[in-house]
C-alpha cells in the first residue's frame, strides 16, 4: 500500500510539473560564439518558441569552445528539468569520432526533442585573395602549398568537417586556425588574417552579398536558389566527386527530462517551425526548415545515429583527432 502511495505521489508530481512548465526562463545553450551561424539559428528559434511556450523568456547561453563539446557537455550535465536546452549541429555526429576523450555520450546523455533545419555550406576566401573564381582558386592553392591557412570552429565543428573534406579532396594540407565559433573566424577572414573558411550559409550569405568576402562554391549537390548564392558552382561540378556536406541543427535536453516536458517542447517546436517569420529568416540565409518526420524525437535520434554511422568511417580515414 505504502509503495503504491509513493508511486502515485511520484506520478502526480510529474504531471503537476509538466502542467506548470514553463514557469521561469528557459536557456538554450549554443556551443559556439555569439554572432555566428548556430547562435543565429538559436536566437531566431528562441523568438519563434516563445509564444507556443506561453510567452516565457528564452535566453541564449553561448558556452563556446572545443569544437562545440563544452556547450554540449554543459547540457549533458545540467538538471533535467526542461529549463536548459541545447541547440547543436552536425557536430553531434562528428564529435564521437573526432574527439577522443569526449566527456559525454551523444546517444545516451540527451533527450532528443526534434530537428530544426538543414543548412548548406559555402567555401569563402579573404577579400584580397587574387583568385576570382573556383578555377583560379585551385591554381592559387597549387602555387601556395604550405602557406595556406584555413579558419574553423575547432575540431569536430562543421567548418572543421567541411575544411577537412576539402583538403582531402584536393590532396593539399592547410594550416588550420581554430576559433570558438565562426563569428570571430569571419572577422579575421574579412581582415585578411586567414585565407579561407567553409561555413554555413546562415553566416556567409550576408557577407557574400555585401562583398566582404569572396565566394567560390557551395557544398550541396545542386546549386542554391538563395539570391546571394545562386551563381555559385557546386564543388561536385568543379570536379570534387561526391563532395556533399549539408549540416543540420537539432534541439536537445539533458537525459532524464520528464517525457511530458519533452513532449511540450516538441509541440512548441512544431509550431515554431511553421512560423512564417522564422521560415522567412532561415530561407533568406539559405537554410531549409525541417518539415519531415525528423521533427519527431525518435526520428531525430535515428537520424543522428545514421549520421554518426555515415561520417565515422570518412573521418577515421582522414585520421584527425582531438583529445
Ligand atoms: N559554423 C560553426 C561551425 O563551424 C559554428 C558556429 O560558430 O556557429 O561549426
Amino acid at each position: 500500500m505504502k509503495k503504491l502511495l509513493v508511486v502515485a505521489a511520484a506520478v502526480t508530481s510529474l504531471f503537476a510539473y509538466a502542467d506548470t512548465y514553463p514557469s521561469k526562463p528557459i536557456s538554450i545553450v549554443v556551443p559556439f560564439s555569439a554572432g555566428g551561424p548556430t547562435d543565429r539559428v538559436a536566437r531566431d528559434l528562441a523568438e519563434a518558441l516563445r509564444k507556443p511556450l506561453g510567452g516565457v523568456s528564452i535566453l541564449v547561453d553561448n558556452a563556446a569552445g572545443a569544437g562545440g563539446s563544452i556547450g554540449a557537455n554543459k547540457v549533458a550535465k545540467a538538471t533535467p528539468d526542461g529549463y536548459t536546452l541545447l541547440l547543436h549541429h552536425i557536430s553531434m555526429a562528428t564529435m564521437p569520432t573526432l574527439v577522443r576523450n569526449i566527456p559525454f555520450k551523444v546517444e545516451t546523455d540527451f533527450e532528443y526533442i526534434g530537428m530544426v533545419n538543414d543548412v548548406p555550406m559555402t567555401l569563402i576566401g579573404r577579400p584580397s585573395l587574387p583568385a576570382k573564381n573556383y578555377k583560379e582558386l585551385t591554381t592559387w592553392i597549387g602555387q601556395n602549398k604550405g602557406k595556406i591557412n584555413l579558419g574553423n570552429a575547432g575540431v569536430g565543428s562543421a567548418s572543421h568537417l567541411c575544411g577537412l573534406m576539402f583538403q582531402t579532396a584536393l590532396g593539399v594540407d592547410m594550416t588550420t586556425v581554430p576559433y570558438k565559433g565562426t563569428a570571430p573566424a569571419m572577422t579575421d577572414l574579412i581582415g585578411g588574417q586567414i585565407d579561407f573558411m567553409c561555413d554555413q550559409t546562415t553566416n556567409t550569405s550576408t557577407q557574400i552579398e555585401a562583398k566582404k568576402v569572396q565566394a567560390y562554391a557551395v557544398t550541396t549537390a545542386k546549386p542554391l536558389t538563395t539570391p546571394a548564392l545562386k551563381d555559385l558552382p557546386t564543388l561536385q561540378d568543379m570536379g570534387l566527386k561526391g563532395f556533399e556536406v549539408t549540416i543540420w541543427h537539432g534541439l536537445y535536453a539533458p537525459k532524464g527530462t520528464p517525457a511530458d516536458v519533452v513532449a511540450k517542447i516538441n509541440a512548441a517546436l512544431k509550431v515554431a517551425l511553421k512560423d512564417a517569420d522564422f521560415i522567412k529568416k532561415q530561407e533568406g540565409l539559405g537554410a531549409v526548415v525541417v518539415t519531415d518526420k525528423r521533427i519527431e524525437p525518435a526520428e531525430h535520434k535515428k537520424f543522428v545515429a545514421a549520421e554518426i554511422a555515415k561520417w565515422s568511417p570518412i573521418l577515421k580515414a582522414a585520421g584527425v583527432y582531438a583529445d
